[in-house]
């Protein structure tokens, strides 16, 4: 029984927008803070001759402030989706939007976090965190204090000084996602970020994610391989089939606590959740999810 998963057509964009439904309002609708209108991506294949679709027809909104996450099986095109919202390149077909401008290449807007830290490996802590501001011209002593306040909020108060190689893997992370917010961000974009971690180091990093994220009401994609993980944490879940990737289910998360993920893991509804992503991507059927 699924009572409480309301599944969409996730290809039907107009929900999303504030006042869709609202028939007799007046207000311009507000645009998305991201959006995929028919995205397609085509790749020329590694011989060189003929094309290979990556993506297709991928059309999904994500409203300021909301949380969501993207599952499929591996290669379907999920790094590929990001990869366009962060400018890194564009479609072949469709058009990427943030805030209702198109996405013509890298943006201020959008900070991109990875699996790898991507620390620099010669630079402090303090001054991996400062590297965002520094490239946008930022003054020397306001970068100092914004970073190692933003250290402070990321439990990493003391360790400024330190190099990457003098920290785990879990404060290396941390110390990442005080750079992806010192650049003040409004959309990030997360591909794996927590995939290297411990299981127990990875819940308390989402856990500071969470409400780091909802208390400065930003907002996230994120692609994950754990599925727990991405209910945890979204608004929303979209799932992709294989390649080409395309959407084939969303679903909205209808539990409370999304601004604490120890405490929504803790609900009664979560499993059905898991159990439903689950079936959808043939877990233990098969080794689709890779
Ligand atoms: P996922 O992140 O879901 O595992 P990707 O988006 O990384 O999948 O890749 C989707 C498909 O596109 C894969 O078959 C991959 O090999 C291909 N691909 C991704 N980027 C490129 C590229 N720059 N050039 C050629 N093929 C690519
Ligand atoms: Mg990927």
């Amino acid at each position: 029984m699924l009572r409480s998963i309301q599944l969409k057509d996730a290809n039907v964009v107009a929900e999303g927008y504030a006042d869709a439904g609202q028939a007799h309002s007046v207000a311009a609708p507000l645009p998305f803070a991201i959006e995929y209108r028919g995205v397609t991506r085509r790749f020329k294949n590694r011989q060189g001759k003929g094309e290979m679709t990556a993506v297709s027809n991928v059309s999904i909104g994500i409203k300021a402030g909301e949380f969501v996450s993207l599952i499929g099986p591996s290669g379907c095109g999920k790094s590929t989706l990001l990869n366009m919202g962060a400018g890194l390149y564009a479609p072949s077909e469709g058009q990427v939007t943030l805030a209702g401008k198109p996405v013509r290449g890298p943006s201020q807007q959008v900070a991109f976090m990875l699996q790898k830290d991507l620390l620099m490996p010669w630079r402090s802590i303090q001054k991996n965190v400062e590297l965002g501001m520094q490239i946008r011209g930022r003054g020397k002593a306001e970068r100092a204090e914004v970073a190692r306040a933003l250290l402070a909020r990321c439990h990493l108060k003391g360790f400024e000084n330190h190099y990457p190689h003098q920290l785990s893997g879990g404060m290396r992370q941390r110390a990442a996602l005080a750079r992806t917010l010192a650049v003040e961000p409004d959309v990030l974009l997360m591909d794996e970020p927590f995939s290297a971690l411990d299981a127990q180091t990875k819940m308390v990093l989402q856990q500071d994610l969470a409400q780091m994220l909802a208390a400065e009401g930003k907002t996230a994609l994120m692609i994950t391989h754990d599925l727990a993980e991405a209910i945890a944490l979204s608004d929303r879940v979209f799932v992709m089939s294989e390649r080409p990737g395309t959407i084939i289910e969303e679903i909205t998360v209808d539990l409370p606590h999304r601004d604490n993920p120890i405490e929504r893991r803790k609900q009664a509804g979560m499993n059905e959740y898991v159990a439903h992503l689950m079936e959808l991507l043939k877990v233990g059927r098969d080794d689709h999810l890779g």
